[in-house]
């Protein structure tokens, strides 16, 4: 597999060093909370974390807890620029360096699992990237010899044959860097004792739900292994990786999809029911996979996924204010409390909010998924341009080939919003070229390049591009008119899409705290209201909006109180429809006929909503208000006001026009 003239395939883009791109918005918002919150404070109550870790040289905890806080803490800590984050960091950092024996092995040696070993790297490269630190690289470099060393003896297993993709990924990085010749060995040696991810996911998927633990089934195992043919891409530079790639995820999707774009695993791959569980570290580990898949592919798609999950499954598994979460998230979650439910291998708190409900992994992984996103929303491209990854507010300053630095500045609530208001704040006017990714469920974007609309052609590989000379002063405006569709689920429920939020009904929530003294807290979460509802729809079209309201982004961004975006839509209780096993039962076939009256039922952002339905049965109408309503949801595009009265004004206004009546006579 090594490759025979030099440095291995080049990835579609390139990475950003840690750093050039800076939160902005409601996403900086996000990440101080999370500094206040979990990640700021896990070492002081969480003894894993504290001071006693074997990794500090303590007699405590000796294997991966340590390594996956440090993996979101590093980049956290430089993200923010927060020197009280940045000292915890670095005395991890130290220590770990500072453990190196004469061998190359480092940390506790009372634990030689391969597997922890894996994470601490990925932090000390996202370390060595914000900070330049000089011995980073001899650091894994004399690692580096000591693994092809033992590996022949010793080889992975477990967990580290499980994820030996992630270990594929330091040598790549580190191959880079110095390209030392033993480095294509060590790599073969490494993807020879992984287990064959790509031709599992791709050519013999588990078809159903795991009766039995398997290291394929294990769904964060699901979520990291799908990246190992794209790290084995980089230096064989076979086409049929991709192929498996993309195979594997729409075998996932179709087996265990859940309407996120997550796959379900409460921990084994659980089937498509939405009370089925999704593991927050398996939705933390598959948004680290796809921004790799996007690095090395650059297909859009893997992006769009990224952003799906990040905006709804990723928020809705951890308190607004990033003080608690959850172990399992229900895509249809009606309660989160002490009780026996379905779940392939977990106990009855697994989907309580709280430190570390049902077992503490979590607790320690989940703190590398906001900031990682952060440094993933723009790269590099191999023409010394810029590629617009995921969008969200943030500052990106990257150089071109030409060693010219140029600073963008990007202002926009989205995913709560359409527009994406890219500046030009600082730099030589330089000449390259910006590619802008068009999500796939956008198909009437829309470019203005200081304020003349400028024709965007097809996209390619789902990007459109920009070329030309940018000078300080340029704005453009990117819309990606967001219309509400309709995500068709495998049992005959439908989910619904608004850009790329996922919306929920949102149940009301009475968060009742439980008597434990864990951190900031453990709690249950039970419904204040109905659940079982179905949507209207006109024959198989989409459900149609009464109204949508946008509402300027609050703080915290994912609390329901404040949802952004809310949209009123007719539903219909469906008594039939009950409780089973303390979640909501399976979902009764769809068309239904309406049993109960036609009701204005609220739907919010599924990452606002902790209690939910997310996958809905329908009631089939036929309704004669669809041209106006579809004449509304085109109105909705048109309005680039946040605020959500002269949204509601406006429709009203349209709707009083068409009808001679007000909104509300619209069913
Ligand atoms: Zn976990």
């Amino acid at each position: 597999m090594i490759d025979p003239d030099g440095r291995g395939a080049p990835a579609r883009f390139r990475e950003l060093p840690l750093g050039a791109i800076r939160p902005g918005g409601w996403l900086r918002e996000q990440l101080v909370l999370q500094a206040a919150g979990l990640t700021g404070h896990l070492d002081e109550f969480w003894p894993d974390v504290g001071p006693d870790s074997a990794w500090l040289g303590g007699e405590g905890e000796d294997w991966e807890r340590g390594p996956y806080w440090l993996d979101g803490l590093v980049p956290l800590a430089h993200l923010l620029m927060d020197r009280r984050l940045q000292a915890k960091a670095d005395r991890w950092v130290d220590a770990i360096i500072l453990s190196q024996g004469p061998d190359g092995q480092f940390g506790p040696r009372s634990n030689e699992d391969w597997w922890p070993r894996m994470v601490a790297l990925k932090a000390l490269i996202q370390h060595a990237e914000a900070t330049g630190d000089p011995r980073v690289v001899p650091f894994m470099s004399r690692y580096a010899r000591y693994q092809l060393a033992k590996l022949p003896e010793r080889s992975l297993v477990g967990w580290a044959q499980a994820r030996g993709a992630e270990n594929l990924l330091i040598v790549q990085w580190l191959y880079e860097r110095t390209g030392e010749g033993f480095l294509p060995d060590l790599a073969a040696l490494i993807a020879a004792q992984t287990l064959d991810w790509g031709h599992r996911l791709a050519y013999a998927p588990n078809r159903h739900r795991a009766a039995v633990f398997d290291p394929f089934t294990h769904v964060v195992n699901v979520a990291m292994g799908l990246k190992s043919p794209a790290m084995q891409y980089l230096f064989d530079r076979s086409p049929e990786h991709l192929i498996r790639t993309e195979r594997a995820l729409a075998n996932l999707d179709r087996d265990h999809g859940q309407v996120t774009g997550m796959f379900s695993g409460d921990e084994w791959l659980a089937g498509p029911g939405p009370s089925h569980g999704v593991e927050l570290c398996a939705v933390a580990e598959l948004m680290f996979t796809l921004e790799q898949l996007v690095r090395v592919f650059g297909v859009a798609s893997f992006a769009d996924r990224l952003e799906s999950i990040a905006f709804n499954a990723l928020p809705a598994a951890i308190t607004a204010d990033m003080r608690a979460h959850q172990y399992l998230q229900q895509p249809n979650q009606i309660a989160c409390s002490r009780a026996p439910r379905d779940w392939t291998y977990s106990s009855d708190e697994a989907n309580i909010f709280g430190l570390d409900p049902h077992f503490g992994c979590c607790t320690a992984n989940l703190h590398q998924a906001w900031p990682k996103l952060t440094s993933s929303l723009w790269m590099g491209t191999l023409d010394g341009g810029l590629a617009a990854i995921v969008y969200a507010p943030c500052t990106v300053r990257a150089k071109g080939n030409d060693g010219d630095a140029l600073e963008l500045a990007v202002e926009t609530a989205y995913p709560f919003e359409e527009t994406v208001r890219i500046d030009v704040r600082a730099g030589p006017p330089v000449r390259l070229p910006l590619l802008l990714r068009i999500p796939g469920w956008c198909t009437e974007p829309d470019l203005s390049i200081n304020g003349v609309p400028h024709h965007l052609g097809p996209a390619t590989d789902g990007y459109v591009r920009v070329e030309r000379q940018f000078r300080v002063g340029d704005h453009l405006e990117l819309t990606l008119p967001m219309s509400m569709r309709v995500l068709p689920r495998p049992l005959g429920g439908i989910g619904l899409g608004l850009g790329p939020l996922v919306l929920a009904l949102a149940i009301g929530e009475d968060w009742r705290p439980l008597s434990t003294d864990h951190g900031f807290g453990d709690w249950e979460v039970h419904p204040t209201g109905s659940w079982n509802y179905a949507v209207e729809r006109d024959g198989a079209g989409v459900p149609s909006a009464i109204r949508t309201e946008r509402h300027a982004v609050a703080t915290p961004a994912f609390a329901l109180e404040h949802a952004p975006v809310r949209v009123h839509l007719r539903g219909h209780r469906v008594r039939q429809w009950t409780v089973e096993q303390n979640s909501a039962g399976p979902l009764p076939p769809s068309p239904l006929d309406a049993t109960g009256p036609s009701e204005d039922i609220l739907l919010v952002p599924y990452g606002s909503a902790r209690l939910r339905i997310a996958e809905f049965p329908w009631v089939a109408t036929n309704s004669s208000d669809s041209p106006l309503l579809a004449r509304m949801h085109r109105s909705s595009r048109e309005i680039a006001s946040l605020d959500g009265q002269t949204v509601v004004a406006a429709k009203r206004r349209e709707a009083d026009d068409d009808r001679g009546g007000p909104t509300n006579a619209v069913e």
